[in-house]
């Protein structure tokens, strides 16, 4: 069993790791065991720039053996030109709350309706293993954004994202089914099949 650290303070994300990551040749362990995530300025121009950011900061501080996992994610919009993107954690502002990001893009949209609402969550792991190789893995989900909020599963943009083939938000439908569809799962479960092949 290899120890797998992840690069990140989001309490949600390690939980979504932790059961994707169940089965594997991996233990799952939080940046706790390095003494938490390390502050790092996320300027990089892509989802694969700012988890590379993240994760050789945390490289700096964990076991030689240990393997480090990190993600960027976000949600691109159609009609905004695929924003919030890379700035979906601060889209209303710097250190702006979940539900203010949410209440933001609902504010964008209202001009729009129907499949003119179509999004993708898309996510980006850069895997540091024991030797120092750096790979990449890529996941996305689709859906469309609902015109309210609904639900109080998950983080982020989950209660208003629906993804394609169900009617309910992330943030209704809740982990078990998150875990086998959203851009994190089949994310890790690329990377999973890379380290296999
Ligand atoms: P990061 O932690 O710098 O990668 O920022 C990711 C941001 O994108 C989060 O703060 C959320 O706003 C959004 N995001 C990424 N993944 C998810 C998800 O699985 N559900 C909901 N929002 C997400």
């Amino acid at each position: 069993m290899n120890q797998i650290i992840a690069a990140t303070n989001n309490a949600h994300k390690i939980e979504e790791f932790k059961e994707l990551f169940i089965g594997s040749d991996f233990e799952l362990s939080s940046a706790e065991v390095c003494g938490g995530m390390p502050r790092v300025v996320e300027n990089g121009d892509s989802f694969a720039a700012n988890a590379r950011i993240k994760a050789i900061a945390l490289r700096a501080l964990a076991p030689k053996n240990a393997w480090i996992i990190s993600d960027d994610s976000g949600l691109e919009v159609d009609a905004l030109e695929g924003a919030p993107g890379i700035y979906s954690a601060r889209y209303a502002g710097q250190s702006a709350t979940d539900s203010k990001n949410v209440e933001k893009l609902l504010g964008e949209l209202t001009e729009w309706t129907g499949k003119d609402r179509k999004a993708r969550f898309r996510c980006v792991l850069c895997l540091l293993d024991a030797r120092g190789n750096e790979s990449y893995h890529e996941g996305i989900s689709h859906g469309l954004i609902a015109s309210v909020a609904s639900g109080k599963e998950g983080f982020g943009y989950d209660p208003i994202f629906i993804p394609d083939g169900h009617r309910e938000s992330f943030g209704e439908l809740g982990q078990q089914i998150k875990s086998r569809y959203s851009h994190r799962a089949l994310a890790v479960r690329a990377m999973l099949n890379f380290l296999a092949a």
